[in-house]
């Protein structure tokens, strides 16, 4: 049996709402990549989240809800985080609070913090609001693979593994959302890189936001996304520059689209060079030059004083690079 894929029609939004009351499992559109979602207090239905991606349990998931009150009903909330929610929700930014007692550990992978967000997705909005209940909801794909940014690209991945994913075309942010650590409300920590940026969180809370420490066992348990394999494609894939032509066998990916026409071993990520686009074509190019049987892929990475979201295009390529 392969994943139906649903057009977001009103009957399929009411029908998949249902489906995730009961505890079964949707692939859902969010604004950054497509999520794998449950019912986010019904452990059986976590459970199977972890079972169908093959995640470890030692990896806990993000809990999607609709808005701030939502929320509080979920983690202890202090006056920053409040203030982070009203400013950055609905938006690709997650926050690290203490958990209540009614989300189940295997949300949290038996940890006291819950990890939070209010998606843009208009469907996972619609969704959220027709079935009424927290939705638990990692990314749509297998475990370390690359995220999904279409609904076809989740159904490459787990197609055969569950029953249901709804259409809501290309994602438009393209990178995961960005998890801010708030538990210490004066020392707020970005545990992953996303599209809201630390120069963002910092002006907006007057406080010098510190980033994620990249390496070591400390990293793994703070933040499990925080793995230095991950996101990663099948073809070993390296950080460097290429040159036009580049060698038979092997692919080449570029931040801009060539002046001319070039062999098709050589790939871009935008048109323009803006990062928007770079991100929101991150994951397709890596998944198109994945699927053609290259010996290897070669991405060029962006110099690291772009700022903004070249931050966590450079975090998503450093682990895909990264040795298994
Ligand atoms: P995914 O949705 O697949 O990108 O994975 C969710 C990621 O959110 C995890 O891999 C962690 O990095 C992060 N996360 C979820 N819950 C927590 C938590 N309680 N504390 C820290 N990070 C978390
Ligand atoms: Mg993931």
């Amino acid at each position: 049996m392969q994943a139906k894929i649903h057009p977001s029609t009103p009957v399929n939004l009411r029908r998949l709402a249902a489906v995730l009351r009961r505890g079964g499992l949707v692939a859902i559109p969010t604004e950054t990549v497509y999520g794998l979602a449950a019912h986010a207090l019904d452990a059986k239905a976590c459970r199977a989240i972890f079972q169908a991606k093959r995640r470890p349990a030692n990896d806990p998931l993000i809990v999607h809800v609709l808005d701030l009150a939502h929320a509080e009903q979920l983690a202890e909330f202090n006056a920053t985080a409040r203030r982070l929610a009203r400013r950055f929700w609905p938006g690709p930014l997650t926050l690290v609070l203490p958990k209540k007692n009614v989300v189940p550990g295997i949300v949290t992978s038996g940890g006291p913090t819950v990890a939070i967000r209010a998606p843009a997705h208009p469907l996972a909005r619609r969704l959220l609001r027709l079935a009424k209940i927290p939705l638990a909801a990692p990314s749509a794909n297998l475990f370390g693979y690359i995220s999904p940014t279409t609904a076809a690209h989740v159904r490459e991945g787990l197609g055969r593994r569950i029953p249901d994913i709804l259409d809501g075309g290309t994602c438009t942010v393209g990178v995961e959302s960005t998890v801010l650590d708030v538990t210490n409300p004066s020392r707020p920590r970005i545990l992953r890189p996303g599209a809201v940026t630390a120069a963002q969180l910092g002006q907006f809370l007057g406080v010098k936001v510190h980033g994620a420490r990249s390496r070591g066992a400390r990293a793994w348990q703070l933040a499990p996304g925080m793995l230095e394999r991950h996101y990663s494609p099948r073809t070993p894939l390296v950080l460097q520059h290429s040159p036009a032509k580049p060698p038979a066998g092997i692919a080449v990916v570029w931040l801009r689209q060539p002046r001319k026409s070039v062999a098709k071993n050589v790939f871009w990520l935008s048109k323009r060079g803006s990062l928007a686009e770079v991100a929101r074509n991150l994951y397709n190019v890596l998944r198109r030059a994945d699927a053609g049987r290259y010996r290897q892929i070669r991405v060029e990475p962006l110099p690291a004083e772009a700022g903004g979201l070249a931050t966590a295009i450079n975090d998503r390529l450093r682990r895909a690079a990264a040795k298994r």
